[in-house]
């Protein structure tokens, strides 16, 4: 189905159900939870209910948004209770129903019609209805589109909210899914009377000094291989333990070796508990990585992807490495292709057109 007819599907998706469950994935990101508050947002105001639950807390960088929306995290009688009372279900920025989580046995024990709004490239499509555009920078800028196809208004706390996802998941308009489309929506999202300066405050101002330590840990050690143009860091149990932390205190982490010059791809296993590798990788541009995560049973986009395996460290590395020294090897791929988005992403249909149009 073209774009154009998947989003006429939710848009009908919408409009048949009323009591909906929304959820996203596992560790919950600000695309992820920015994407929840809009959608329950907007469909209050059609005056359907909705309710947010996900398989895990909302993070430290994102509860300035829980002043706006309640995000309930998994608890068996509670989602029992949720997924009773619903007749519809929405999953925001999820490439695969093993991505939810804790919640993932309900979506198959419940027979409920489930509509999936994601931008991940490698993807199960596992919904009823799949609006599912990898050319958009985050989630949330397919949700914008959406609210503004319906002919809703956007209210402050919608505003900020897609602006914390747009945010995110460009890091800070620096990725390469920064276009137009996703200033453009920037600029409307301002108008709104929000503060960039203090919404980037909120979300970065969170580490503990112990998470600095571990980063400056785990940084010491990092290894140039492959010439110098891959990284590698590993994380291991003791060092989360020592420092008091968990799986999310990683986030951007994995970016900082990016700014080494020549670097191409950077590889780091985090060992959050003895036989659990979070294997996250971020190319800076030249050589597509997602399907290095996907082949292993993960996913993402082209520059960043992620994995969680069982075994060693040193396991992980034997299933990742190789592989990666492989791509490197090879002639840069084609932008055409699945190479970097920048050169390749297709230029996003405006909303008020993309009813019209196939994108
Ligand atoms: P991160 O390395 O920041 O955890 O994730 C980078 C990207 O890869 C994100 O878009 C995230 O959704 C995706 N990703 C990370 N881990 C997994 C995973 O275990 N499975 C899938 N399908 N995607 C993942
Ligand atoms: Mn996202």
């Amino acid at each position: 189905m073209t774009a154009a007819l998947e989003r006429r599907a939710f848009h009908e998706f919408v409009a048949a159900h009323h009591r909906f469950l929304l959820t996203t994935h596992l560790n919950p990101d600000g695309d992820g939870l920015g994407s929840e508050l809009a959608v329950a947002q907007w469909l209050r105001g059609m005056g359907k209910t909705a309710r947010a639950l996900n398989d895990s807390l909302v993070p430290a960088a994102y509860l300035f948004l829980t002043r706006e929306e309640t995000f309930e995290a998994f608890e068996p009688a509670l989602a029992e209770r949720r997924f009773s009372e619903c007749d519809a279900v929405i999953v925001l920025d999820t490439s695969n129903r093993q991505r939810v989580g804790r919640l993932a046995p309900f979506l198959d024990r419940f027979p409920l019609p489930i509509a999936v709004v994601d931008h991940h490239v490698s993807h199960a499509g596992f919904g009823k209805v799949n609006v599912i555009e990898p050319e958009a920078s985050s989630t949330g800028e397919i949700v914008y589109d959406l609210i503004r196809e319906s002919g809703a208004a956007i209210t402050p706390g919608m505003a900020e909210a897609l602006y914390v996802a747009l945010m995110t998941d460009t890091g800070s308009f620096r990725y390469s899914n920064t276009d137009s489309h996703a200033h453009r929506m920037a600029a409307d999202l301002l108008s709104h009377g929000l503060d960039p300066q203090k919404i980037h405050a909120q979300v970065h101002s969170h580490a503990s000094a112990g998470r600095l330590r571990f980063f400056g840990e785990v940084l010491s050690k990092l290894e140039l291989l492959e010439d110098g143009r891959l990284v590698v860091m590993e994380a291991s149990p003791e060092q989360f333990q020592v420092h008091g932390l968990n799986g999310s205190d990683t986030e951007g982490l994995v970016d900082m070796p990016r700014s080494i010059a020549g670097v191409d791809v950077v590889a780091l296993f985090s060992e959050v508990e003895p036989g659990k590798v979070k294997v996250s990788l971020r190319s800076t541009g030249r050589i597509a990585i997602d399907q290095v995560c996907a082949r292993l049973g993960g996913g993402g986009h082209p520059h960043a992807a992620g994995v969680l395996l069982r075994g060693t460290r040193a396991e992980a590395r034997a299933r990742v490495l190789p592989d990666l020294a492989q791509r490197l090897a090879a002639p840069a791929s084609d932008p055409g292709s699945d190479g970097p988005p920048g050169a390749a992403r297709p230029a996003r249909v405006p909303a008020e057109r993309s009813t019209q149009e196939t994108a």
